[in-house]
Parts: C-alpha cells; structure tokens; sequence
C-alpha cells in the first residue's frame, strides 16, 4: 500500500521477479507520493524531492537504466561551486516520472484511501479495507505510509509493533512555488542549499527551469523544518506573504506572475529505523519506506527491495 517511491519499488520486484499478483493502492491522485510535480500554467516544479544522489549498488544499477531511458539525467556534483564528486540526479520531467516509470504495467490504484488493514477470516492472511467499502483479501502486505499512518491503519490487525516505532516524528516543510516572469537570480547549478541560506527560512532552493524540469522560469522554495513548525498553523496568507517577501532575493530583477504554497505534514523522518523494513511474526506483514532507511529517495528505494525479499 502506497504508490510512493518504495511501495512501487517493492510492487515491481514483488510482480516481476515473483511473480506475485500485486495491487497497489493509493489515497492520491497520481503515483509518486513524495516524488511530486505540479504543473502551474506553463510552469513545471518538483514541490517534493528536488534530486537525488546515489551511494549503494541497487540504485546506481537502477539509475543506469533510467539514464539509458532518459528518465533521468545529471544535474550537477555539488551546489556553490564545490564539487564532492557525488552526481546529483533530476527527472527532466519532474521527479514524479520517475514513480510514473517504476509503476508501469503494475496495478495501481490511486484514488483508494486504505482504511484498516486487519487479519482475514479464522486469522488466515489479511484484508486490506478501502474507503469505498471494499475489502481486499491479500496473502501478504507491504504498507509504506509515513509511520503515524500506518498506525492508525493497523489499529485493527492485532500486530504488536516495536513501541520505539510509534516515537518517531516527522519534519514538516512548506513550499513555495513561484512562475517568475523572466530567470531569477538563483547562482548555477539552479540550487542552493541550507549552509548558504542561513538566516532566511529557507532549507532549499531549486530553480526548476535550470535543472530542465520547467519550459519557464520556476523556482521552488523550501522553509526548513524550524521555520516550517513554527508556522505551520498561521494563517494561510500571511505565510505566502512572509515567504514571497523572503524569496526577493533570488529573484533579481524578475517578478512572482504566480505563486502557491505547499505544505508537507510528513516530510522527512527525523530518526530512521536502522533495519531496512520490519516484519511482524507472521512474515506477512511489511513495513516499509523512507522510515526505515533515511529520509531519501535511496532510502525509499533500498526499503521496498528489502520489503519484497522479505516476502520471497
Ligand atoms: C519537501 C521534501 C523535499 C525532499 N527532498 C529530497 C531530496 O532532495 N532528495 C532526496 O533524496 N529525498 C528528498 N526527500 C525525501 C524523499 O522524497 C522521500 O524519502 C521519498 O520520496 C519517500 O518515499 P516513500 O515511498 O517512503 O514515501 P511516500 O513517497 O510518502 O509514499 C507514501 C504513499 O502512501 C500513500 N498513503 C498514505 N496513507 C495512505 C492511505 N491511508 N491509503 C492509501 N495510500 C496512502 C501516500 O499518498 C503516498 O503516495 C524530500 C521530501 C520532501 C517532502
């Protein structure tokens, strides 16, 4: 359950190595959970993860097909003129396609809220429970909502979970999405990070025209997670008024045509679990995601690989 990076990530492997009849359910529109692009008007922005970068060998042998395919592509090694060696990967057509290319062929259904997850009938295997009223018997479940999620969805399933599991809290981010009229004055690569952004409440800041995702100066601003907490409940004007006065000054001379803020509740967990997934008793049940590996696109991917091992 969960159309994010590692839910399809395990959904795939699960469906092509196993051969394993795979459903992916999800609560949103379109796949990619946090791997998210959002179109306004002519302008292209990713308004979740910005790039990503790759240290072990599962990913690096993935990223060489999307290369191949053009999925993805080098943006940079490093932002401020320092180079660390460490490739920064893009989606020249937003980081949603890359959940939009793991997902091919499978069987997955946004739209779905899940419900409950709870043991099927005399305890034998599961039932997963959709927000429309159907229940879906299943063998096995791999769930890979943010943790707060899963909690309440297995309220029901009579699992006993590591209570250290229920400690972790999440970091939130707000956004701000902003279609300049003309480029702005973010220095190339078209990234800035936190050591230069002291000060403001910026975290990052990702001109999406420059990394080759927008067809039109856009930039992508995001608050850190301190600023993001400490204003996550004012109202919703004021703050898209605090945060396009503090984008002034990446945007020299250009001016904001159109703006939106984003708010992630669940944006990043603040201590990942050191094993890459958790089983319960059964060997059945999977928890999976960023979670459990680090809040990183690697992190979700190496958790849903190791969730459909686990189930193999
Ligand atoms: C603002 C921001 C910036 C980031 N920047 C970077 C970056 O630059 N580089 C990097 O490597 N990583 C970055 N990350 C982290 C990265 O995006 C995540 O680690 C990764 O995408 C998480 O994937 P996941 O599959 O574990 O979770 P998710 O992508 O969150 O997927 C979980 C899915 O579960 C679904 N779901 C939840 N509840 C239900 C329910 N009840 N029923 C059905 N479906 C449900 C959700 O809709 C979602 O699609 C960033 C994250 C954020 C929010």
């Amino acid at each position: 359950m969960g159309a994010g990076l590692s839910g399809l990530v395990a959904a795939r492997s699960l469906a092509t190595h196993d051969h394993h009849e795979v459903i992916v359910f999800d609560k949103g529109r379109s796949v990619g959970g946090r791997l998210a692009t959002r179109r306004i008007g002519a302008a292209t922005f990713d308004h979740g993860a910005q790039f990503f970068t790759v240290r072990g060998d599962a990913l690096a042998a993935q990223v060489a097909i999307w290369r191949a395919a053009g999925v993805v592509d080098v943006w940079c090694d490093g932002f401020d003129q320092r180079s660390d060696g460490h490739p920064r990967y893009v989606a020249p057509r937003g980081m949603s396609s890359i959940a939009k290319d793991v997902a091919a062929g499978l069987d997955v259904r946004c739209g779905h809220l899940v419900f409950g997850v709870r043991r099927g009938p005399g305890g034998a295997g599961w039932e997963v429970v959709i927000d429309d009223g159907s229940v879906h018997p299943a063998d096995a479940v791999v769930v890979t909502c943010p943790l707060p999620q899963t909690f309440s969805l297995l309220f029901e399933a009579g699992v006993e979970l590591p209570v250290e599991l229920f400690r972790d809290d999440y970091d939130r981010t707000i956004g701000l999405l902003a279609v300049l009229d003309r480029p702005g004055a973010v220095p190339d690569p078209g990234g800035v990070q936190a050591d230069r952004l002291a000060g403001s409440p910026w975290s990052f800041i990702g001109d999406n025209h420059a990394k080759g995702v927008s067809d039109v100066p856009a930039i992508t601003f995001h608050a850190s997670p301190d600023w993001s907490e400490s204003h996550w409940d004012h109202d919703a004007d004021e703050v898209q008024s605090m945060l396009l006065e503090a984008a002034r000054p990446w945007l020299g001379q250009a001016e904001v045509v159109e703006s939106q803020v984003k708010r992630w509740r669940f944006a990043t967990p603040r201590s990942p679990w050191p094993d890459p997934c958790w089983i319960d008793a059964t060997g059945t049940l999977v928890l999976a995601g960023d979670a459990f590996r680090g809040p990183k696109i690697e992190g979700a991917f190496d958790s849903g690989l190791a969730a459909a091992q686990a189930l193999t």
